[in-house]
């Protein structure tokens, strides 16, 4: 059972993500792959992104996130 105020509680969670890199959280974040092994889609934010795409061939973007 969950009642209204906690449901509100539970979106207001929700409307942020850690970033991957910088375990930071952000209400807007990059889903991308950048490592080979790695086969789940991660999200990084916005500052972090240039660093892992720069000469990074494994780089692949999958939409844009936001809470
Ligand atoms: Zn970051």
């Amino acid at each position: 059972m969950v009642n209204s105020s906690q449901r509100i509680f539970y979106s207001i969670l929700m409307r942020k993500k850690d970033c991957e890199r910088c375990k930071n959280s952000f209400s807007k974040l990059y889903r991308v792959r950048y490592i080979k092994s790695v086969k789940n889609w991660v999200f990084i934010c916005e500052s972090c992104v240039p660093e892992v795409k720069q000469d990074n061939k494994f780089y692949k973007y999958g939409g844009t996130w936001k809470g």
